[in-house]
């Protein structure tokens, strides 16, 4: 199919952007990557009468490290992220993330603010600002705001982005030292948006875990911290009984529904794996 007829404008700035999003409120739709976009507009399951193509503003693209934290301009590529010096560095969980999202050739055009923006509650970005405590800066006429990720990530695609504002950047807190990260799903093919994932950041003192933040996606309508399971792991060794107590505790954090890739029940037993899989991954780190 091809999409509905749309006018088209190439942002020259971001007043420029603010200014089209007032005039055309609901009609008109940010285009960045084009990757979720494009696709929609072709199926017709939306048909904005604006794009604002913002691929154009310098400003919403790079990485710095500042002020003890790294922020990652929304227009910057997938790519980019997962080839980046400075992020493999300071906070590899979103390295370790990107061969998780699609192929190659989609993470050359994906943002990271239009994987935020769109807050698809199957995707690995999402959960990753949530488990690393990143804020979310959005913008507008009105100037600039920051957001926690938790709060930021409301319902099913449903975010803190309000009428008018664009995300700018994704601040994430460089981790202290002995902060380990690890991330795991399952796919039915590779590439494609998970059936379940799991990302975890926790401190490692010796043999043990603390300030332990499990983050599952693809259990609900937006990144799920399993503060349960995370609290059963806090400063004892990890071993098998405590990870098996984690496995347990997730029947309190998690309530998955039946979807397209899985009934509730298969989530939670698959839940129940990835946390063995990928705690193991951080007790590893913790020998
Ligand atoms: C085959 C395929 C497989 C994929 N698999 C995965 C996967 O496994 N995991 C995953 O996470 N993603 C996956 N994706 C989606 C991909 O990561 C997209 O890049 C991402 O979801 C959207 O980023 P984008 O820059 O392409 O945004 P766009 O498609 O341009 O925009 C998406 C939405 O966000 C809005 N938006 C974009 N940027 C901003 C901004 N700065 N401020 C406000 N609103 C904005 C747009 O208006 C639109 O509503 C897949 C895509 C394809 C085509």
């Amino acid at each position: 199919m091809k999409p509905a007829p749309f006018a088209y404008v190439r942002a020259a700035s971001l007043d420029q952007v603010f200014d089209l999003l007032a005039r055309h409120g609901d009609e008109a739709r940010v285009l960045a990557g084009g990757q979720s976009l494009i696709p929609s507009l072709n199926l017709r399951l939306s048909a904005p009468a604006v794009l604002i193509d913002i691929n154009g503003l310098e400003e919403l693209a790079g990485i710095a490290v500042q002020n003890g934290r790294v922020r990652i301009g929304a227009l910057t590529r997938q790519r980019t992220i997962e080839d980046s010096h400075e992020i493999a560095r300071h906070v590899p969980l979103l390295k370790m993330a990107m061969p998780y999202i699609a192929h190659p050739a989609v993470r050359n055009r994906g943002t990271i603010g239009g994987s935020i923006a769109l807050a698809d509650p199957a995707a690995e970005l999402p959960a990753c600002a949530v488990a690393l405590g990143a804020q979310i800066e959005l913008r507008g006429a009105d100037g600039p705001r920051t957001v926690g990720a938790t709060e930021f990530f409301r319902d099913l695609y449903e975010t803190d982005l309000g009428p008018g504002e664009v995300v700018s950047a994704v601040l994430v807190p460089k981790p202290a030292d002995g902060y380990r990260s690890a991330i795991g799903e399952f796919a039915r093919r590779h590439g494609d948006y998970a059936m379940i994932g799991l990302v975890a950041h926790a401190r490692v003192e010796g043999t043990a875990l603390g300030d332990v933040r499990l983050v599952f996606f693809g259990v609900g309508a937006k990144p799920v911290q399993a503060h349960a399971a995370g609290a059963v792991l806090e400063g004892g060794e990890v071993g098998r009984a405590s990870v098996q107590a984690a496995q347990d505790a997730l029947a309190e954090d998690l309530e998955p529904t039946a979807d397209l890739q899985a009934a509730g029940a298969t989530k939670l037993h698959l839940a129940r794996v990835l946390t063995d899989r990928v705690v193991g991954q951080l007790a590893r780190e913790a020998r």
